[in-house]
Formats: C-alpha cells, structure tokens, sequence
C-alpha cells in the first residue's frame, strides 16, 4: 500500500544523526557523533529524591495548564530573571520550536537560519513549508553583516533562528555585537529572533555574553542538557501575547505537559544551592573531556584537521583539508567510532571537509582511543 504523505511532510529533510544513531549503539563503537549530555554524570540520586517529592501529592499525575504548572513556570521565571506570565513550559526546547514555526509561519514566509544549522530548527520551519534563507555562520556567530545586506535588498523574514551559546554544530558563541545588532534589526525590520540556548550554562573558558536584548526576541531553554533530557522539560521566554498565542494551539498539539516531570524539574530548579554546585561539576568534566579531545587531535591528527576551540557545550566543529568527511564515515564505523559529517547540518553551503564531534559522552580515555581510530580510518582512505 502506497499512502502518499502531506506536503509539509515531504519537505522534512531526515535527520542524517538519528540515522546515524542507530548504527553508534553497535557494540564496539565509540561515538562521538550523539548531541546527548553524559549519562553518567545525570543526577539520578537527586532526582529520585525530586520524584519522591513530587508524587507525595497526586495531582502531580492530573492534566496541569497548557502554560505548565505553576511551580515550574515560576521556578525557570527566577533563573531567568522574567515574570512567569512571560514562560510557557514545553516538551523539550524542540517542541516550542515546532510551536513557534506553526504559530508564526504561514507557507512560503521566511524564515533565516545560520548554515550549518541546528538540524532540528530546520524541521519545524521545514514542517510549515517555510521559505529558508541560510546565512553562512561566522566566529561571531549569526552573520548580521550578511543578513542586513539581504534586508536592505527586500529579504523580509518572519523569524531568524539563532543559538547564541555554543552553536550546535559549530560550537560558535555570538559576540555581544552580533546580539546587539541582531536585536536593532528585528526592531528596524519588524522580524522575531529565536535565541535557542541549551547550551549557555555549560560555559567552562570564558565569560557569558548578555543574551539578545529587546523585545522581539523569543528565548528557549531547556533542562534537558543541565539536568537529563528524558524530564522532557524545556520553555520559551516570550512576550505575554505569544505565550497566549502557543497556549492556544498547545491545546492541539498534546493540551499539556507532564505535570510529575514538572513539579520534579521545578524541585531541582529552585535548590539553587545545588543546582550551582551540580552545573559546576558538569562544566568542569566537560572542560576535561574537551580538551582531552583537542589533545587526542593534536597527538593523532595534528597538521591535518583543524578545529574551533571549544568553550562550553558539548561540541567541536573540525575540518579535515580534502577529505571528504562523508565518506570517511563507512571507514571511521569499521574502525569503531562515529561522527557526524558536516554535509548533515549542510543548508546551502558544501560543508563537505566538516565534521561534528561531540566530547560529552565518553571519558577521556575513549576519547582519545576515537581520535585514534579516526586517524587509522583516515590512513586507510
Ligand atoms: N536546540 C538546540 C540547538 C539543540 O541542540 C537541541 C538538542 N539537541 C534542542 C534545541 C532541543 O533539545 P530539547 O528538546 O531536549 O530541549
């Protein structure tokens, strides 16, 4: 039986990294290619203790508001130093992506992204059958240069997405101009900025940079990459008139979240004691594993791939000169290790020599034995 399906659909482009995710849970592969945060280092012990909490009282299993319940929206209110009429809980930051694209997109309206592109971002676009402009990315992040030249000459998005903290793929942070400006012309030409920042309190070198001042601008956050990403608890920051909007057609997606899942991220949120000592304990293990993957780059590959420095997140985005980085993948997997190639984030760009390698997952020494296997992979080519 053949059932065609709907347009949006078809204009959904696959996802190469869940694909991909499929062939990393091999035995005997060391992955550097999963955009997940360490298993090992969730905070189960304190989390059970916020579950035990949270279903002392049986409401935590009823239906809650559509906005989220009230503890939670209050608690990431405090982090984020807003009014809680201002939060809307989701299912994971990528479910008020996909609100906002339905929300705000109508078919053929643009939408700009930085090229690579959170891959995720560009199926929610993709689903309203949005117009995407991809903007190459720069060291100071969304390319604002390049987008006001496009706005001078009529360019008239609805939205640009951007992910100011530790870009995933790229690991680029926005540079406070690049913020500044982004803000002066959503307000110059009438757009929303998305700032989608998972990622900025995995800060480990460095100083945070102010997030996207003014008014058009949506945050999302998430709980899933500083607490565990099965909470399934993330938000947006938003003026009151777009939370009302996504309240709406909330209703319609799945009418609300979890309220246990909630009332346990709310738990955890609001001991702001520990959750300080929790994030600095993961900062500091992900400063190790980084640089025990830039030093593992240097010792098996050094001369023949370059990479950003990582900051924070849990990322490093390479490039192998004249490789063909999807094409070294099938060499890479018989050798033991995954990553990402960089044409998996490509838009318009070639992307081709890039590749993604994520340091969060595996402890130092399976990191450097993955750089190892990729330098054989590479010698085997
Ligand atoms: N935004 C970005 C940039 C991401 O990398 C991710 C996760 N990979 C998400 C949003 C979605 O995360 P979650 O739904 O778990 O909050």
């Amino acid at each position: 039986m053949s059932i065609p399906p709907s347009r949006a659909l078809e204009s959904i482009r696959g996802s190469a990294i869940r694909d991909l995710l499929a062939v990393t849970e091999r035995p005997g592969v060391l992955s550097l290619a999963g955009g997940l945060p360490a298993t090992d280092l969730i905070p189960t012990g304190r989390i059970a203790v916020a579950a035990q909490r949270a279903i002392a009282d049986a409401s935590a299993l009823q239906y809650t508001a559509s906005t989220g319940v009230a503890r939670c929206r209050e608690a990431i209110a405090h982090l984020q130093c807003a009014a809680p009429e201002q939060i809307l809980i989701t299912h994971g930051s990528q479910q008020a992506l996909s609100l906002l694209a339905q929300a705000l997109v109508d078919p053929g309206s643009t939408v700009v992204v930085d090229d690579p592109v959170y891959v995720g971002a560009l199926q929610s676009f993709q689903a309203v059958c949005a117009r995407i402009v991809a903007l190459p990315i720069t060291g100071a992040g969304t390319n604002v240069a390049e987008l006001e030249t496009r706005l001078r000459s009529g360019l008239r998005p609805r939205i640009v997405h951007t992910v100011s903290n530790f870009h995933n793929p790229s690991g680029v942070t926005a540079s406070a101009h690049t913020r500044i400006r982004l803000a002066e012309l959503a307000d110059q030409y009438g757009f929303l900025a998305i700032e989608d920042d998972p990622y900025g309190a995995l800060r480990f070198t460095g100083d945070p940079i102010d997030p996207i001042p003014g008014d058009r601008v949506i945050r999302l956050g998430s709980a899933s990459k500083i607490l565990a990403p099965a909470l399934r608890v993330g938000w947006m920051q938003a003026p009151p008139s777009i939370v009302g909007m996504v309240e709406r057609l909330r209703q319609s997606a799945d009418l609300c979240g979890s309220a246990f899942s909630q009332l346990m991220t709310a738990d955890l949120l609001s001991d702001t004691g520990w959750l300080a000592d929790h994030v600095d304990r993961l900062c500091a293990q992900y400063r190790v594993r980084a640089t025990a993957l830039t030093d593992a780059l240097d010792r098996h590959l050094g001369g023949r791939i370059d990479w950003r420095p990582p900051e924070g997140g849990m990322f490093c985005w390479a490039r192998l000169h004249d490789v063909d980085t999807s094409n070294l993948l099938p060499a890479a997997l018989y050798q033991g290790v995954a990553f990402v190639p960089g044409r998996a984030f490509a838009v318009s760009d070639d992307l081709g020599e890039y590749l993604r390698l994520s340091f969060a997952t595996l402890p130092p020494a399976e990191l450097d034995e993955g750089v190892r296997r990729l330098a054989t992979a590479l010698d085997h080519l």
